[in-house]
């Protein structure tokens, strides 16, 4: 039985990690970094590349470059490239199929299944499409799990006395909170809160945008409409953001950035902690709500609270951690690495999974993980109210019945729009899908009755299903949703990525055999001039016939549109051409 790898698939940068000899391990990367950045490009001569590979080439090639696809998860956009339309699905998957690469690399062995962290917050929506890029990527995905679960999991595993710890978790994208309870064997999520869309990436565009106001006032130009130079701005912005979590100042200083009347104009600035404190107040502020509901909804007072683990990259920003401190009374624990220890619980997780009994300090123990739902659950029911069926924080798996009627005499037939969020009216909540209840029997208004089930199992993935308690025949509902993938999107995107690394692996193979005839050619030429007197006219004349039909192949082969049948022709008319200038003794 392979390994299940655990996967922390972030907004900037994923991490890939498993157990060995019962303690979780990071997976680096092709770099050799312990992270990959969670970037996907498409270089101009069609080539993919992911992570660090695609990051450094990304000022050079925006429009090609896609980054921050996990804020896309879920919704309907998509970028088209060389006439190919990609989902974020489609993206995530790139970058999972990079890790599991990795990570068999690295055991030396196949891996086909994996457990992937999302943040606690995502939508029904944002874990399936998360779901289906791991499908796309070839893995079985064993389970979603919650990122400040996974945190706490791998915390808990070190530190085995039972309290209750709160996970702040400040990414590039997205901020949960949890309040979670560590027993022995036993991580019980309390409560969870968070914002969907607030992390780093919020502060690095307040510095932009500050450096575009002070540009301004200083030069009299916008910036903002000069596309190169705001890709070096927004580089700087974090740049200049992570320094300021170590320094008092940061130098922002970008030379020849754009030309002016008069010639280049260089940026050189400088930006204090106390002026970046004063950018990202309201952004930090922000944490403060679902801080306070979280701790509501776990019952408990902050003084309660044994530890606090920060985790994401943005937790150490200085006033950050302040600000924490100041909502909780409580120094936070420094002695986890927030950009690992996601990917360590989902591993510790995915080989439980196996039947493996948890290593805690010599003990052998069963886990049980006891997750709960991030969001309420409702339908529309008349007048365009949200009728909660599942209450946010209720411990996962779960299941809700509920029997509806008609609301007009004889009614065949009725739509459900399932909705996701706190919101008393429908409208303002997320529609996370919409079904239909067909053949309901003819009756008067208020007489039918159908039972209705949510159930929502242990990925916070929810199924609904319908029965007709007249006739107990059952329904099988599917929910749709627009930015959902359908399943033949999905064979469809598999395929694909099967087919793409394929095409990967021939553009390589293409590359390697048309350097390696190139560099042959050079040293059959160079022989020729030095040693080709020595040579009968016949022997010179089907040398030189032999470079010439490498030399055409070579100068018509472009690695973008490779195919097998081309590669099979350049390399027999390499070795034709091995075999005629076997005589010059190369
Ligand atoms: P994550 O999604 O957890 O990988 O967090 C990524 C976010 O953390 C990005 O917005 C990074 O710019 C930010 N980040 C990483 N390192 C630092 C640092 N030293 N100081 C401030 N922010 C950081």
């Amino acid at each position: 039985m392979g390994k299940v790898i655990g996967i922390d698939l972030g907004t900037t940068n994923s991490c890939v990690s498993v157990v060995e000899n019962g303690e979780p391990v990071i997976i680096p990367g092709k770099s050799g970094a312990q992270t990959t950045p969670s970037i996907v490009a498409f270089s101009k001569n069609g080539e993919r590349l992911v992570g660090e590979a695609a990051r450094r080439q990304a000022v050079t090639n925006t429009e090609r470059t896609i980054s921050s696809v996990k804020r896309q998860m879920g919704t309907n956009w998509s970028i088209r490239i060389d006439g190919t339309e990609y989902k974020p699905q489609t993206i995530s998957a790139m970058i999972l199929m990079q890790l599991k690469k990795d990570a068999e690399e690295f055991l030396g062995e196949p891996v086909t299944e994996a457990v992937i962290t999302v943040p606690a917050y995502f939508n029904d929506i944002q874990r399936q499409a998360t779901k289906d890029a791991g499908r796309i990527a070839g893995l079985d995905v064993k389970r979603i799990i919650n990122e400040p679960t996974s945190a706490a999991l791998s915390y808990g595993l070190d530190h085995g006395e039972p309290q209750k710890v709160m996970v702040y978790d400040l990414g590039g994208g997205t901020f949960d909170v949890s309040i979670i309870e560590i027993g022995e064997g036993v991580i019980e999520v309390l409560a969870t809160a968070g914002d969907n869309h607030l992390g780093g990436d919020d502060f690095d565009e307040r510095i932009r945008s500050w450096i575009i106001r002070v540009f301004k006032a200083e030069h009299h130009i916008d910036l903002s409409r000069d596309i190169a130079a705001m890709t070096r701005v927004t580089e700087a912005a974090e740049q200049a953001k992570k320094t300021l979590s170590s320094a008092e100042s940061a130098h922002i200083e970008l030379p020849y950035l754009m030309m002016g009347k008069d010639g280049p104009i260089h940026l050189d600035m400088v930006l204090t902690r106390g002026q970046f404190e004063g950018l990202i107040k309201d952004l930090v502020e922000r944490t403060e709500e679902p801080v306070r509901s979280a701790l509501n909804d776990a019952g408990i007072a902050a003084s309660e609270l044994g530890r606090v683990l920060l985790v994401g990259g943005s937790t150490r920003v200085p006033a950050v951690q302040a600000k924490v401190r100041a909502l909780t009374g409580k120094e936070p624990s420094r002695n986890i690495n927030p950009d690992e220890c996601v990917a360590k619980g989902a591993a510790i997780l995915g080989n439980t999974l196996q039947g493996n009994p948890l290593a805690v300090a010599g003990a052998s123990q069963e886990l049980l993980l006891l997750d709960v739902i991030p969001l309420s659950l409702s339908i529309e029911t008349v007048g365009g109210v949200a009728t909660r069926l599942v209450e946010r924080n209720s411990t996962l798996p779960t299941r809700y019945s509920r029997v509806f009627s008609t609301a007009a005499p004889y009614q065949r037939d009725v739509e459900i729009n399932v909705l996701q969020g706190e919101r008393p009216m429908a409208r303002d909540n997320k529609s996370i899908g919409k079904f239909r209840l067909k053949g309901i029997r003819r009756a008067p208004a208020g007489v039918p009755q159908i039972e209705v089930t949510f159930s929502i199992d242990t990925n916070g993935i929810l199924t609904v299903s319908a029965k007709d308690l007249d006739t107990g025949k059952e329904q099988s509902i599917v929910i749709t949703a627009d930015d959902r993938m359908s399943e033949e999107e999905i064979r469809q995107a598999m395929w694909d990525a099967g087919e793409y690394a394929g095409q990967d692996q021939l553009r390589r193979e293409a590359m390697e055999l048309t350097s390696e005839a190139q560099r042959f050619l050079v040293q059959v030429q160079q022989a020729l001039k030095t040693g080709g007197n020595q040579l009968e006219k016949a022997q010179k004349k089907q040398i030189k016939s032999d470079c010439a039909d490498l030399q055409k192949m070579l100068s018509r082969f472009r690695v973008d549109k490779v195919s097998q049948t081309e590669m099979e022709d350049i390399r027999r008319a390499k070795e034709r051409l091995e075999q005629s200038a076997a005589v010059l003794h190369i």
